[in-house]
């Protein structure tokens, strides 16, 4: 490998147990006296949060986002929480609550329109200013947007998604409680999960991966693949999830986001990006129906151009890690997640809208995504149209 090089970005306070909500109430009190909480399409269960703000003599102020962010509902954020002259924001849910949350208080502390600093179709300035005060607290297992600098928002107009980002952007606090993972839907374990999987295996293979984020993957992919399978017949067969499984989701998202955020992904996100802007595509579902055949495609690629890259070595790593069997090849650990996305119901690519006719419009967007750049090898043409034909 090169010479350790790296830097980690992180929120301040990385908060991880059981029952962790409840401190919610004196946290924010320490940040501010009125919030905005953004929560998902339902607010329903956000009585986790508002009992104990209440108990804390914090007031709030809720807002809901139905569906991956926009720019029109940051807009829309931003008008709650300046209206209710609000001087913190929570954020409850899934990437896209958090995400919302976070790019929210961004502006609330910079001022301006979200396309003065989106990437790519906006204008790009940066975010100079701190964030209003936020806390994350994730209710899914699956983004890591609770320790990530950026958030996604979809620009309709545009068709694409892009991203504000700033290390101002960091919550003030993250906090993650397994037990709300308790009773997720079975769909949303595997989406959300292999999301996170994916978040580990492409910054362990990563162009930038680095001696801190390797140790967080490696724990972070060993616990997921360990997990996932039960907690999705759990959830299935409509139980709870089992606490030690909660645990090792709830790692694995966190580890995911952290790895992300400091070491960057592959090919697996370099298509998510233009896949989520061409069509209403949910990211976890669109990152585990690639994630066998990005692995595979990689794996050929670096035998054939770069036999002795340290990511080939790593790749045979991932597979002893999800396989449990120090002797696994390359194949074997494709095999084991082909299998796994097919027993957790991941739909191919077809099922989000994606044709054959459009496969080389994906692959020109694919090609120049950020994500791209860290993948363990520039990939031929070719080789990203036989991934996207392969995952449909
Ligand atoms: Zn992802």
């Amino acid at each position: 490998m090169n010479a350790a090089a790296f830097e980690l970005a992180a929120p301040a306070r990385v908060i991880f147990r059981a029952g962790a909500v409840r401190e919610v109430g004196g946290l924010a009190r320490g940040l501010g006296a009125h919030a905005l909480l953004v929560t998902g399409r339902s607010a329903a269960r956000s009585g986790v949060v508002t009992a104990p703000l209440e108990a804390a003599g914090v007031r709030w102020t809720s807002f809901a986002v139905g569906g991956e962010p926009t720019v029109d509902v940051a807009r829309a954020g931003v008008a709650a929480a300046r209206a209710a002259a609000c001087d913190l924001v929570l954020g409850l849910g899934g990437g896209s609550a958090l995400d919302a949350a976070k790019a929210i208080a961004a502006l609330l502390g910079n001022g301006g329109d979200p396309l003065d600093y989106l990437e790519v179709v906006g204008r790009g300035q940066p975010l100079a200013r701190p964030s209003l005060p936020w806390i994350a607290i994730p209710t899914t297992a699956g983004t890591g947007s609770e320790v990530t600098k950026n958030a996604v928002l979809a620009a309709p107009d545009h068709g694409v998604k892009a991203s504000l980002r700033s290390p101002h952007m960091l919550a003030r606090v993250a906090l993650v409680d397994p037990d709300l993972l308790a009773r997720l839907p079975a769909p949303v374990v595997a989406a959300s999960g292999l999301d996170a999987l994916s978040q580990l295996i492409e910054p362990l293979v990563s162009a930038r991966a680095n001696p801190l984020t390797d140790g967080l993957a490696r724990e972070g992919i060993r616990r997921s693949a360990g997990a996932l399978r039960r907690a999705h017949a759990d959830a299935r067969a409509g139980r709870e999830l089992a606490p030690a499984d909660r645990e090792s989701l709830a790692l694995a998202s966190l580890f995911g986001g952290l790895c992300l955020a400091n070491a960057g992904l592959g090919a697996v996100h370099g298509f998510a990006a233009p896949l989520g802007g061409m069509f209403d595509a949910p990211h976890g579902a669109v990152c585990a129906a690639l994630l066998p055949a990005v692995l595979r495609v990689n794996g050929r690629a670096l035998a054939a151009r770069a036999p002795d890259a340290p990511a080939l070595a790593r790749l045979r790593e991932v597979a002893a890690l999800v396989t449990g069997r120090d002797g696994a090849s390359l194949e074997d650990g494709v095999a084991w997640l082909a299998a796994l996305t097919r027993d957790l119901e991941i739909p191919g690519l077809a099922q989000h809208g994606l044709e054959p006719a459009r496969i080389d419009e994906l692959v020109a967007k694919a090609r120049s995504a950020s994500s791209m750049k860290a993948n363990p090898i520039a990939l031929t043409d070719d080789e990203l149209t036989e991934i996207a034909t392969t995952s449909l």
